[in-house]
């Protein structure tokens, strides 16, 4: 598969009255052509602005890019000015946020506003606009879509506002798709329509998508691929059927057992005890350790280097150095059905 987005070694901090916050720590990760790839973590894990950073979404200041480059088509978007950056948003990845309302305009009819980036970017007529964006709307399973471009977002549900956004998002043909949080804001039913129509679209489009969530039940309805991320840095990544079967990490075990599970609808979910690192004064070493129910001393005085589990999963943690203890994942990860037979 052709790699389509090159991030490498990615650090970004915001400047408070508190101090500066590291919010992503040295962050590297390849997306290629028709995957769908999901970070995933708690809030406050530097997911959402990793992917504001691809976006050039960040304001400068409070925002900083301390360090890394973001390769698309060879080119580090990093060092792009904000009038080639306004050609790539759209054109080249288009984003999709939690809720369509913040992002689409109250006072804009939904037509006008999938028709303007199809005049900006890809120079249609007016008309030729308006034709695309009834077919676009017909696409994201609109319907009656000559009546609806007419419309304005407080005439859409919830449901049907995301589905316009995610025609505007692919409006342009994007390479990429960067979906934060999509599903949060949309009841059970139409969470799954929307993941559904976005696998849709990915395949008719071959797009690569990367989605930002909390949810693992999301994760595993759409993903290829998965980051997890804690304290501002990745430290665990692999295929999905890897990390949800696989996981290697304590804290991607933390999550697993905080998933609602289809045989345990009545048992009560674990939750990760302790709270997220101060970015502020990121630990030296292991973001988890003060979490961690397995913490060495090493663990605290430095960063656990990627280690090679399996395929293309890679973890960050001690206890995968040959001289740690032998750890096994707590039983009731093994009891949702996961293995761990590394
Ligand atoms: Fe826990 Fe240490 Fe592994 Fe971090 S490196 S997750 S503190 S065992």
């Amino acid at each position: 598969m052709k790699k389509v987005l090159e991030v490498k070694d990615l650090s970004v901090s915001f400047h408070t009255y508190g101090g500066e916050v590291q919010a992503v720590r040295g962050v590297s990760f390849d997306l290629y052509e028709g995957e769908t790839l999901a970070i995933v973590g708690e809030s406050g894990s530097g997911k959402s602005v990793t992917a504001q950073s691809i976006m050039q979404l960040i304001a400068q200041p409070p925002g900083e890019y301390k360090s890394g480059s973001i390769i698309l088509d060879g080119e580090d978007l990093l060092k792009k000015t904000e009038a080639e950056m306004q050609h790539i948003r759209g054109q080249e990845i288009g984003m999709v946020f939690q809720d369509p309302m913040t992002s689409l305009n109250p006072t804009m009819t939904i037509g006008k506003q999938i028709a303007e980036g199809l005049i900006k970017h890809q120079k249609l007529s007016r008309q030729e606009a308006y034709e695309r964006a009834i077919e676009l709307l017909h696409l994201v399973g609109i319907p009656n879509p000559e009546k609806r471009i007419k419309q304005y977002p407080h005439e859409f549900s919830g449901g049907m506002r995301q589905r316009a956004m995610i025609a505007i998002a692919l409006s342009c043909n994007p390479k990429i798709l960067i979906a934060d949080e999509p599903t949060t804001a949309l009841d059970v039913t139409i969470q799954a329509q929307i993941l559904d129509l976005l696998k849709r679209l990915q395949k008719e489009m071959n797009t690569a998508i990367i989605i930002i969530t909390h949810d693992l039940g999301v994760v595993a309805n759409i993903a290829d691929r998965v980051a997890v991320m804690y304290g501002g840095k990745i430290v665990e990544t692999g295929e999905v059927d890897d990390i949800f079967y696989h996981p290697k990490h304590p804290y991607t075990w933390g999550l697993l057992a905080s998933m609602p599970k289809l045989n345990e609808i009545k048992e009560e979910l674990q939750s990760i005890p302790g709270t997220p690192p101060d970015l502020k004064a990121p630990p030296k070493g292991c973001p988890f350790v003060t979490r961690c129910p397995y913490a060495m001393k090493v663990c605290d005085e430095h960063m656990p280097p990627y280690t090679n589990v399996r395929n293309k999963q890679q973890t960050a943690c001690w206890l995968l150095d040959e001289r740690a203890p032998k750890v096994e994942p707590p039983a009731h990860i093994m009891a949702g059905g996961l293995t761990n037979d590394e």
